[in-house]
């Protein structure tokens, strides 16, 4: 079947680089994203993302690897034939322009007869809510606003490739919760594949389908949020994302042992000589009964217990003075009176939350 304009496509990037000097911003990365799929860019400032976005997009030419939409090889097509949509860092939004202007303007340079582009540009405004802001002035528009124009003048002309560099970084906490449901269901509705950029892990967690977690220009992990978060492939990644305590497990051959005791896995340690078991703080309970069967327990001491309405947070002493973060529940099941600085604790990590991750890297 020939492709129609809007249909989604893979993008298929193979071991790119891209060096500033001594900097290497990009470092042997490759992706594959899928058709349709809504793929994040999560990690630090500086660690790659825009650079990336920007060889997609076809605005940096990286020193050497390849890049393919579909079965077409792009790397040295000019931006404006590649079919791809883009809200940058800043809006870049064009001050002088009304809004109807500066959405109309990816279809004035693809010629469009003026019927057809005021007709587009109305439909991309509804798209994002704006329905009917054609004539106002950017600079009458709230922020959130302005980010709406900028997706739809990234939508107006049905590029099959949508990219979108920290679109939500200028709003505030809950404009931007907002706005991230309204562009996952944007997604939804035009389907087209989409490489979003965000250093907000949260953001990433609520929005992708995957994610690529990346650190000095390479790729540290791309997986599900699910796998990410509960199976992350080294340190980098466990800490990017979500709360964790480390703590430094031996090994002896297939025996883990923390201390003295021996750890029960549900799954087979990475094969790595420096290990570290990772826990998250709702993953560990306290245990008021004492020991539980079949699990890992540590007998521990409160020195901090924070009451926070829905959930309570402590930190526990380990006997050989490493310190545990705890999150629990103040309703629902497992609920246990709070604790108290000092109180002697048991807390309880079932064999299946007994994660170890390769310790020797990040
Ligand atoms: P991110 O978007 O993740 O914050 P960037 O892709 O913007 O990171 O930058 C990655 C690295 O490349 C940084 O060290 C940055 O300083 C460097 N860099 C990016 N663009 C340029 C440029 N045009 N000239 C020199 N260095 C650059
Ligand atoms: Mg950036």
């Amino acid at each position: 079947m020939t492709p129609q304009p809007g249909d989604a496509l893979p993008i298929s990037v193979r071991n790119v680089t891209k060096t500033y000097g001594s900097v290497h911003a990009l470092d042997d990365v490759s992706i594959e994203v899928e058709s349709g799929e809504f793929l994040t860019l999560l990690g630090p400032s500086g660690s790659g993302k825009t650079t990336l976005l920007m060889v997609l997009a076809g605005f940096t030419r990286p020193d050497c690897g390849s890049l393919k939409f579909g079965d077409r090889e792009v790397i040295r097509t000019p931006p404006h034939l590649r079919d791809v949509g883009m809200t940058f860092q800043s809006y870049a939004l064009f001050p002088h322009m009304t809004v109807a202007g500066n959405v109309g303007y990816p279809l004035r340079l693809r010629k469009v007869p003026k019927p057809e582009l005021d007709e587009r540009v109305e439909r991309a405004l509804e798209t994002v809510q704006l329905g009917g802001f054609g004539s106002r002035r950017i600079d009458q528009l709230s922020g959130g606003q302005k980010q709406r124009v900028a997706v739809a003048r990234a939508i107006v002309f049905e590029p099959r490739i949508l990219l979108m560099d920290e679109p939500l970084s200028a709003l505030d906490k809950k404009l931007r919760d907002q706005m991230q449901i309204e562009l996952r269901h944007l997604h939804e509705k035009l389907g087209m594949t989409t490489v979003y950029v965000t250093h907000d892990q949260r953001e990433a967690l609520t929005m992708s389908d995957r994610i690529a977690v990346v650190n000095h220009g390479r790729i540290m992990q791309l997986a599900t949020p699910r796998d990410l978060y509960e199976r992350p492939a080294n340190r980098f990644v466990a800490d990017f994302i979500g709360d964790s305590t480390f703590l430094r497990v031996d090994r002896r051959g297939d025996r883990i042992s923390y201390g003295d005791t021996a750890l029960r896995l549900a799954a087979p340690p990475p094969a790595a000589d420096n290990l570290l078991l990772m826990i998250r703080p709702e993953r560990i309970v306290l245990s008021p009964e004492g020991p539980r069967e079949g699990a890992n327990n540590f007998a521990a001491t409160a020195t901090d217990v924070v009451y926070q309405g829905d959930s309570f947070l402590l930190n526990a002493r380990l006997p050989d003075g490493n310190t545990i973060a705890l999150r629990g529940a103040m309703r629902g099941e497992n609920v246990v009176a709070l604790p108290r600085v000092g109180d002697a604790l048991t807390l309880s990590l079932a064999p299946e939350d007994t994660v170890l991750i390769d310790g020797s890297e990040g």
